[in-house]
C-alpha cells in the first residue's frame, strides 16, 4: 500500500488527505480522501502507467463524462516519481454490484425496475459511443445498481478510449467479442482487431442477457466437453467455436437441465422481439460484426416495449400480455390465474399497459426524445375509490382530453387524466393517445 491513513499531500494548492483504503485491485488502490471539504475516491496506480495511458486519461477528463451514470475520472494527479492517479466521485452506499445480483445476493425490486436498469445501461453506451469513445473492457465487475429504482453506475472507466485507439486492453473472457478473443486481423489495417464500438455491442448484449436470464449465452452443453474450464476451453467457447445456447441453427449447446436452471426458467418469459435481438447478435453477429449485432437504439426501443407491456398478477409476479406474440398470455404463467381485464394507452405504435405505479415516459409522447427513463405521468389509484384509476401528469404544458361522447376538457400539466375506455388524450398536435380496454 502506497498511502497510510492521515497521509496528506498538496494538490493544486489544496490539501488532499487520505482517510481510508476502499479497495485494492490488480491495477491499483482506491482510497477515500478528503479534498476541498469534499469526500472523494482516489485511484492510485501501483505501477507507473504508459505515457499513452496517461495521455488518454487526461484527455478523458478534459472531454468529460458521457453521462452521469459513469463514475468518470475528475482530476488527474501525477507525483514527482511519475506515478499517478485520479480523483472521482464516491459510489453511493445504496448501489450494489451487478455481481451480487448475478449470485442472487441482491435482487431488483421488480422486473420493471430491472428493465429501467437495462435501459440506463444501453442509453449510457449509446452516449459513450456517440461521444466517440468505446469502453473496451465491459464485464460484470464494472456495473452497479440501485435495486430500489434501477439506477445504474458504471465504474472502472480508465480504459475508455476514443474508438479505434487502443491501450492494449482486450477485455475479460466470457464478455469479449469472439473476434477479439481470436485476435482476428482488422480488415482495413491488417493489424490485430482491437476492441471498438462493435465489440462493445457484443459485450453489451452479454450483459443484457445476464441481467434478463441470469446466465451466460455461450455456456451450455459444451461445458461437458471440458474437465476444467481453462484458457483453452474458454478460447473455444468464446473465440473459435462459440455457439449461442438458443441458436436456431445449431442446437448442440443448449443449457444443461438441473445446472442452468435460471436461464431455463427465465428465457421462455422473454418477449419474442427480445429473443430475436439476442439471436441476431449471438448468431448473425458472430460473423457480421458490423451489421449483425443489435445496436443501442434498437435495444432501447425493444426494452421500452417490454417494460410497457408488463402486467402484474395478483400473485405479485409480472409477465407480458404479449401484444405482439402469436399467442397472448391469457393466464399468468406463474400461478395460472386468468389475466385480468386491463386498459392500455395507445400512442402511435406504443401500447402501455395501465396499472398502478406504471409510468408514461417522455419517449412515448415525443418522438424526438431520448429520455427513456424520464416519467411524464404515473398511474395512480383514487384513495377514496380504489376502482378509479388515473394518470397523474408531470408535464410542462396542459393537455386536452375528449371522452367518447365528444366532450372536451383541459387537464393541467400536473393534473390527473381519468382512465376510462375510449378516452382520447392530446399531448401535443403530433402526439395523440387513446385509452383502450382489452376485452
Ligand atoms: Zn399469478
Amino acid at each position: 500500500m502506497k498511502f497510510n491513513k492521515n497521509d496528506y499531500f498538496d494538490y493544486n494548492g489544496d490539501r488532499l488527505t487520505i482517510l481510508d483504503l476502499l479497495g485494492e485491485g490488480g491495477q491499483g488502490e482506491v482510497y477515500l480522501v478528503s479534498y476541498k471539504g469534499q469526500k472523494l475516491a482516489f485511484k492510485y496506480y501501483k505501477d507507473i502507467p504508459s505515457d499513452d495511458f496517461k495521455y488518454n486519461l487526461k484527455n478523458n477528463i478534459t472531454k468529460g463524462s458521457p453521462s452521469s451514470t459513469f463514475l468518470w475520472p475528475k482530476e488527474y494527479i501525477e507525483f514527482d516519481d511519475d506515478s499517478c492517479g485520479y480523483l472521482m466521485e464516491l459510489r453511493p452506499k445504496e448501489y450494489v454490484s451487478f455481481v451480487s445480483y448475478l449470485t442472487g445476493t441482491n435482487r431488483f425490486k421488480n422486473k420493471r425496475i430491472m428493465l429501467n436498469w437495462c435501459i440506463e445501461l444501453v442509453k449510457s453506451f449509446k452516449l459513450l459511443h456517440e461521444k466517440g469513445y468505446s469502453y473496451q473492457d465491459l464485464n460484470d465487475g464494472s456495473f452497479f445498481l440501485n435495486p430500489e429504482n434501477g439506477k445504474l453506475l458504471i465504474c472502472d472507466n480508465d480504459n475508455v478510449t476514443a474508438d479505434k485507439r487502443s491501450l492494449g486492453v482486450l477485455g475479460k473472457m466470457r464478455y469479449m467479442a469472439p473476434e477479439i478473443v481470436r485476435g482476428d486481423k482488422d480488415k482495413n489495417t491488417g493489424e490485430r482487431q482491437m476492441p471498438d464500438t462493435h465489440s462493445d455491442r457484443f459485450s453489451l448484449a452479454i450483459i443484457l442477457f445476464l441481467a434478463l436470464c441470469m446466465g451466460n449465452p455461450f455456456e451450455g452443453e459444451c461445458l461437458k466437453k471440458y474437465v476444467i474450464v481453462d484458457e483453452k476451453a474458454e478460447y473455444e467457447m468464446f473465440g473459435s467455436k462459440p455457439v449461442y445456447i438458443y441458436s436456431e441453427l445449431d442446437k448442440t449447446n443448449r443449457p444443461i437441465r438441473g445446472y442452468h436452471t435460471a436461464v431455463i426458467n427465465k428465457y421462455p418469459e422473454l418477449p419474442t422481439y427480445i429473443k430475436e435481438a439476442f439471436h441476431r447478435t449471438f448468431v448473425d453477429g458472430l460473423k457480421d460484426r458490423e451489421n449483425g449485432r443489435t445496436n443501442e437504439l434498437e435495444w432501447l426501443k425493444l426494452l421500452c416495449k417490454y417494460r410497457d407491456e408488463l402486467i402484474t398478477c395478483s400473485c405479485g409476479k409480472e409477465y407480458i400480455y404479449g401484444f405482439n406474440e402469436k399467442k397472448h398470455n391469457d393466464r399468468c404463467p406463474y400461478c395460472k390465474k386468468e389475466t385480468r381485464r386491463f386498459c392500455y394507452l395507445q400512442i402511435g405504435k406504443n401500447r402501455i399497459l395501465l396499472e398502478p405505479n406504471k409510468y408514461i415516459y417522455e419517449i412515448h409522447i415525443d418522438k424526438y426524445s431520448s429520455n427513456y427513463n424520464l416519467a411524464v405521468g404515473k398511474v395512480i389509484v383514487n384513495k377514496n375509490n380504489p376502482g378509479l384509476w388515473g394518470i397523474k401528469l408531470q408535464l410542462n404544458n396542459d393537455i386536452l382530453i375528449k371522452d367518447k361522447s365528444g366532450k372536451e376538457k383541459t387537464i393541467t400539466k400536473d393534473g390527473v387524466i381519468p382512465i376510462v375506455n375510449e378516452l382520447k388524450i392530446k399531448f401535443s398536435d403530433t402526439s395523440i393517445g387513446q385509452i383502450i380496454t382489452n376485452q
